[in-house]
């Protein structure tokens, strides 16, 4: 195996050169080098000879990849394409800034996200991100923990290894990872394909939050994991671990102690989407699996439920009750004033934030903050609503006259009845 050294020129399809620097990993179908094209410095994968199955579809789908463009700002995708050099070839993509960590060292805990809402970002991020590929008729094929990098301050996310990602309906011949496979494809059912990896896409989720695996309980605890029993636990008949009609494979004390812990902090409706996903429905029913835009719907939901609680520790509230329990102190927060649109109820709590999807019809936009909840610094028990958008409110206050609030200043919470934010009402609830 020739591979490539240090000094070595490389010619790229479009003309360019990239000069190898230093190796910067090993994987099993290549390995990945610090390359300068330009004076600028990039990241080159170049896979090994006889590793790539059909090497010269697999050229060409990388090629198609390049020209349409990365779909999502969050996937490290190929940029250039390597020429051919006796039948090994490469492709060059943005190197990995050091302050995104590998998702595979959270889950071993060498990593640590600094809250909750940071671990709330990362879904969404990642759910926006696998949105907006599936939008545009690609499938990822092969999602597993070692793709996603995270920063552990914000929840920004870069996907990498997005070499097999393929048009719907055109698989490479990669079948995944064993533990993110769709039961279909450790069957051998179904090649991956976009029903696979919203299977794949759950279990991710699932593992983000929790930090252990949805299938993998007091059933699947054994000496040897063999090629059968992998069949069973992963393919022929998986169980998750809080199945509510079988709980033959619940979380094992001592073992699962990260999802035995977080469990119980997450607000029910986020819970339940898990147990639907993981239904014996839907592990062996891939049409009914939920979409990338039902998760990114629910993440945003469970985001406005978040606040600081006065410990400094963030902590769920429960919209419907009249009080919570913050999951770090144990004190009891009573229910603040909730802002509810459409598809959202948001917490009013000093801290918060409004997006565009919460104050601008139709909008999916969970990143534009549009509105903050603030706080009064003569009167700390007083709350307002900072506007933070370019349109003008006109709220109805409680006593039934309207007044308008332009960009930069604040509405008092609990005067306030009705928010017209420009083309979307917001009514407040107390
Ligand atoms: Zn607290």
């Amino acid at each position: 195996m020739p591979g490539l050294n240090k000094g070595d020129i490389i010619a790229l399809k479009n003309g360019k050169t990239a000069k190898i620097c230093s190796k910067l990993g090993e994987g099993g179908q290549g390995s990945v080098f610090l390359a300068e094209i330009n004076e600028k410095k990039y990241a080159l994968k170049w896979y090994h000879k006889g590793t790539v199955k059909q090497p010269d579809i697999f050229y060409r789908n990388l090629e198609n990849n390049i020209e349409q463009g990365s779909p999502s700002d969050a996937f490290v995708w190929p940029i250039y394409l390597t020429v051919k050099n006796d039948g090994e070839f490469g492709y060059v993509m943005n190197l990995m800034p050091n302050n995104y960590k590998s998702f595979t060292d959270f889950l071993l805990t060498k990593e640590k996200f600094s809250s909750i809402s940071v671990v709330v970002n990362a879904a969404l991020n990642i759910t926006n991100a696998f949105r907006e590929l599936h939008r545009r008729g690609f499938s990822y094929q092969d999602l597993n923990d070692g793709n996603f990098f995270i920063d552990p301050k914000t929840g920004d996310v870069l996907i990498c290894d997005t070499d097999n990602v393929a048009p719907y309906g055109e698989a490479l011949g990669i079948a995944g990872k064993a533990r993110y496979m769709a039961p279909e494809v450790v069957r051998n059912i179904t090649a991956p394909d976009v029903m696979t990896d919203r299977f794949s896409l759950a279990v991710i989720l699932f593992r983000l939050l929790f930090l252990d695996h949805p299938l993998e309980g007091k059933r699947t605890l054994c000496p040897c994991l063999t090629e059968k029993l992998e069949q069973k636990f992963y393919g022929v008949s998986p169980l998750f671990i809080y199945d509510p009609y079988d709980t033959s494979n619940i979380p094992v004390r001592g073992v699962h102690c990260n999802v035995i812990r977080l469990w119980k902090y997450y607000p029910k409706f986020i819970k339940d989407k898990f147990i639907y996903s993981f239904s014996q429905e839907c592990l062996h029913g891939s049409q009914r699996r939920l979409t990338d835009n039902d998760w990114q719907i629910a993440f945003t939901r469970l985001r406005d439920c978040i606040i600081t609680c006065p410990c400094g520790s963030e902590t769920f509230i429960d919209l419907k009750a009249d009080s919570s329990v913050c999951i770090n102190c144990g004190r009891k927060i009573p229910r603040p004033p909730v802002l509810k649109s459409k598809k959202y109820a948001a917490a009013l709590f000093p801290g918060n934030k409004l997006y565009r999807c919460h104050t601008i019809e139709d909008s999916d936009d969970y990143t534009e903050v549009t509105a903050s909840v603030v706080r009064s610094k003569n009167r700390p028990n007083v709350w307002g609503l900072r506007n933070l958008s370019d349109n003008t409110w006109n709220v109805t206050l409680k006593d039934g006259t309207t007044t308008e609030v332009p960009n930069g200043k604040v509405q008092i919470i609990v005067n306030a009845h009705k928010i017209d934010f420009g083309n979307c009402i917001g009514e407040l609830e107390f």
